[in-house]
């Protein structure tokens, strides 16, 4: 059972999808486990480490690709990767297919099995790889990093001989699990950290992390989380009303760090230019959300865009940006699932195609789309 790691074809791609510990344990269920050459690099790992962890290195995709029976990815294979990989092999990656389908539909004919590893359910036997929450919890964290960077004040208090330096006020809008992170790593850095969320069960978490949660508690409010713990798409009126809160919330703010987001939708626009021009010079915005529509208006998807005196970040990939963790832990959610598809015995590939894990990742499969979110498309 041949395993391949190919180094990610996206530019903007920093991690790899397998790490030294994971491919240990892929060897030791008696997989051969193919790295491509230079695959780690972006997240500091060297090939002689991969080899080490009992893996061969491939010069070329070409060889990586040739013969594997499961394939580790980042993102989805590209349109020119998909020749390179063996048909009826199982594709295990961050598939991305929402507004993409002509993507899934290009794996399909490939004759390949795509696992989109997005669409794991959020159950407890399914939380270790959980990819979404893994990459959104750093990303998360590096968004306050990416903050402080920018910002050009200190964020904690600081009683000095030469004064008092006031603590950085920071507003973090979504607190699912990139916001709570955020929150806290604001509040380990010493900032007044406050926090809004559509989602009534988000309250409790913000204030028990030490921030103000800030939002309209109205009945729309109470009814506002799907049965699988998301947002639902407020009603106009609720976002105006939410709107005019935060409005008069964000100018006395001096960071501004946006998560909202509804799976399968373009992000909730909550950051007005007038709401920005109400804030001081210096500033500070970042939209996590700018890769799916953005939170913030006149963000930039890969790019600090100034907006008079203050600045909004706008950077692509977050998670990417602390490259080493993320891989550490994304190699991790990947080996957790895909162990479970592997016969311990006859140290094959033998996976349960009823398997309730399986049946809501899977999204292409003996040459056609078979997720029930796609089947149409
Ligand atoms: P997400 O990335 O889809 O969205 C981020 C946050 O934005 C969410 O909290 C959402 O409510 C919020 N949001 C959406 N529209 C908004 C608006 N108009 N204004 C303000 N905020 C808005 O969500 P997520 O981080 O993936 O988490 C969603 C939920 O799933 C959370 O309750 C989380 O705790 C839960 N969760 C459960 C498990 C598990 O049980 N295994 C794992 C991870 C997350």
């Amino acid at each position: 059972m041949k395993i391949a790691v190919p180094l990610e074809v996206h530019p903007e791609e920093t991690r790899v999808a397998a790490t030294p510990d994971t491919v240990k344990r892929f060897v030791g269920l008696g997989a051969e486990v193919v790295v491509q050459s230079g695959a780690g690099t972006l997240s500091r790992i060297p090939d002689a480490d991969y080899e080490a962890a009992g893996a061969s290195i491939a010069a070329t995709a070409a060889e990586t690709y040739s013969g594997a029976v499961v394939v580790l990815k980042v993102r989805r294979p590209a349109a020119e990767e998909l020749p390179l990989i063996t048909g009826g092999a199982l594709v295990v990656a961050t598939m991305d297919p929402y507004g993409s389908e002509d993507a899934v539909k290009a794996m399909a004919e490939a004759g390949i099995a795509a696992v989109a590893m997005e669409f794991m359910p959020r159950i407890t036997r399914a939380q270790v790889m959980d990819v979404l929450s893994s990459q959104a919890n750093l990303a998360g964290y590096q968004a306050v990093i990416d903050a402080a960077g920018v910002y050009d004040r200190a964020f904690p208090m600081m009683m000095t001989a030469a004064g008092t330096v006031p603590a950085a006020r920071v507003f973090v809008m979504g607190a699912g699990v990139a916001g709570l992170q955020a929150i806290a790593t604001a509040r380990r850095l010493g900032a007044v950290v406050s926090a809004t969320d559509v989602r009534p069960a988000s309250k409790e978490q913000v204030e028990s992390l030490g921030a103000k949660f800030v939002a309209v508690e109205d009945e729309e409010f109470k009814a506002a989380e799907t049965a699988a713990g998301y947002a639902k798409p407020m009603s106009a009126e609720y976002q105006a009303k939410q709107a005019a809160l935060v409005a008069e919330h964000i100018r006395k703010q001096d960071v501004v760090i946006t998560t909202a987001l509804i799976p399968g939708r373009p992000a909730p626009r909550l950051v007005s230019s007038a709401m920005i021009a109400s804030m001081r010079p210096g500033s500070v915005l970042v939209d996590l959300a700018v890769e799916r529509g953005g939170n913030v208006e006149g963000a930039v998807a890969g790019e600090i865009a100034e907006v008079g005196a203050v600045r909004i970040v706008g950077y692509r990939n977050v998670a990417g940006r602390i490259a080493a963790t993320a891989s550490q832990l994304y190699a991790k959610n990947l080996f957790a699932f895909v162990e479970t598809l592997i016969d311990k015995d006859t140290k094959s590939l033998a996976v349960n195609w009823d398997d309730e894990l399986v049946k809501a990742t899977v999204l292409t499969r003996d040459g056609a789309v078979v997720h029930p979110a796609f089947i149409s498309a």
